[in-house]
């Protein structure tokens, strides 16, 4: 049965990574002989340059219709330093993300033993952490009720949860769980919040169906601590949209650099799969952007959207297979090891591509 993916570019580097993330794609389809449609749509500066608007009518047709969206990054200079700009490339995304229901992200953070060095961390702590993350995203203070007194000098925005938000995220993280290491550890602040009261009370129901699970429930501030004290403490970590903010950007340092980690967003209908990066106006068009974490958004497509589990662990290994022999894009690499092989974008592309070929051949 035919798939049909859409591929959103973006801007900046987000179309040089994202062309890799295809070629992955179209390389596995392939290897395997899965029959992948691909089809193209604009979104953010790229859109509004050529429309008018950050996310064309077309771009969310094609969205609607697709089994799997795979994201580039959006954002241009013009706008960050125009902050009285009111047609905006962010706009696209948070309208993309709300149409096609996405309510869950996902963001493994996952450390490549050839990448040790390259967080700030100490190797020793780090060394076999793997946690993925689940963080709500309809509900918190982002959606709840904003107010600034006449005077402007108070203001407040509403923590809001339903229980129907947390019952579907806790099912998506437990039904996670269960296929990893089976630990699930719940992030709240249930001392002080009633929001998350809630959030505890509904986790610890949703938990009874899932018996094999082990649950752990912790307050915010010790989790961040935790994190990078003993981050191979966690396996799944679920948590709502404010703590999840805060909480996978310092995870990410875990890995490093932002160029090897990518998010996933699901809901009721297709996925959409992205780096956590963005455009990076510094270094677009100088062929120095990591595709690594466009790579691995799609293994994560492949994986979550489309079920094929072997085909995203393919990817992952040619991935670890090529940091294995030296090749580093400039973010990755260590000043210390002489050994490493400093290469572009477009050469990193290749080299992976090149190992899925290898390594099906091997096994
Ligand atoms: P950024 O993620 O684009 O870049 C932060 C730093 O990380 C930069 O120094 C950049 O060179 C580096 N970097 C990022 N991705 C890299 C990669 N793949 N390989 C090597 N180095 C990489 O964040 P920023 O600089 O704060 O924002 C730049 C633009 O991106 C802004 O317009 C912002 O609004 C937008 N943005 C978009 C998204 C998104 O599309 N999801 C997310 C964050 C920021």
């Amino acid at each position: 049965m035919t798939k049909n993916i859409l591929i959103i570019p973006g801007d900046g580097i987000g179309q040089e990574v994202t062309v890799w993330g295809k070629a992955v794609l179209e390389q596995i389809g392939s290897i395997f002989n899965h029959q992948f449609s691909f089809s193209e749509g604009l979104m953010g500066h790229a859109a509004i340059e050529a429309t008018g608007t950050p996310l064309p009518d077309e771009t969310l047709e094609k969205a609607r219709r697709s089994d799997a969206i795979l994201f580039g990054a959006i954002g241009h200079a013009k706008y960050d330093n125009n902050p009285h700009l009111t047609v905006r490339p962010e706009q696209g995304l948070l309208q993309i993300r709300k149409e096609l229901g996405l309510y869950a992200n996902l963001r493994p953070i996952v450390l490549f033993d050839e990448l040790l060095h390259a967080s700030s961390l100490k190797p020793e702590v780090l060394k076999g952490t793997d946690i993925l993350f689940f963080r709500e995203l309809t509900g918190d203070v982002y959606f709840g009720e904003k107010y600034r007194s006449n005077d402007r000098n108070t203001a407040s925005d509403l923590m809001i949860y339903h229980r129907y938000e947390i019952e579907r995220i806790a099912r998506k993280a437990y039904s996670a769980a269960r296929t990893r290491r089976k630990r699930l550890c719940s992030v709240d602040k249930a001392n002080v919040l009633e929001s998350s009261r809630l959030w505890r009370e509904v986790v610890q129901e949703i938990s009874k169906e899932y018996p094999d699970v082990q649950t752990e429930h912790m307050f915010v501030d010790n989790a961040a601590m935790q994190l990078v004290k003993d981050p191979r403490r966690f396996d799944v970590i679920l948590t709502a949209n404010l703590f999840g903010d805060i909480l996978t950007d310092e995870a990410s340092q875990i890995a490093g650099s932002m160029g090897m980690l990518a998010s996933a967003s699901i809901g009721e209908g297709p996925g959409f799969f992205e780096p956590i990066h963005g455009s990076a106006h510094d270094i677009a068009g100088t062929d120095k952007a990591n595709p690594l974490a466009s790579i691995l958004s799609a293994a994560l497509l492949l994986d979550i959207s489309l079920g094929l589990q072997e085909e995203g662990r393919l990817v992952m290994e040619a991935v670890r297979s090529v940091l294995k022999d030296g090749f580093r894009t400039i973010d990755i690499a260590d000043p210390q090891t002489p050994a490493d092989k400093i290469i572009g974008s477009g050469q990193m592309g290749r080299q992976v591509i090149s190992r899925l070929q290898q390594l099906v051949i091997v096994t």
